[in-house]
């Protein structure tokens, strides 16, 4: 179990700014930009790894919907913003419940670092 576990919970507090059956989103408690929201599974997937097509992709699908609604209500989403996922050690994830990045409100770089 990790600590998003509990945030599902409610067992910790969090700032969540969406919530569906299957989805939860709140606000990373370390932002990496103006903007950032972790948006996650309520059920307990590890990682990005373990992510099988045909058995997640309306899960996937969800998230990416929740990701543009977020957008639209944070007032970034005509300017732009990132969506990531850090798979593994190499990928630089340090929680393994899967959970997508949605960074913005500034101008994003590339390469990532
Ligand atoms: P990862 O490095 O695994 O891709 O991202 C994990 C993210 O979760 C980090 O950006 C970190 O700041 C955030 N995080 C870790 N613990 C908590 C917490 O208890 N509450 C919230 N809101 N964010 C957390």
């Amino acid at each position: 179990m990790t600590i998003f576990t509990k945030i599902i919970n409610k067992e910790i507090p969090a700032d969540i700014v969406y919530e569906s059956d299957s989805v939860l989103a709140f606000r990373d408690i370390n932002p990496q930009a103006p903007i950032h929201i972790l948006i996650i599974p309520k059920i307990a997937i590890p990682s990005a790894r373990e992510i099988k097509g045909p058995e997640h992709a309306e899960l996937l699908g969800e998230m990416i919907d929740a990701a543009n609604k977020i957008a639209k209500e944070e007032g970034i989403f005509e300017d732009g913003f990132r969506l990531v996922f850090n798979a593994g050690t190499n990928g630089g994830q340090d929680v393994y419940h899967l959970h997508m990045h949605l960074l913005g409100g500034r101008k994003m770089k590339w390469p990532p670092g």
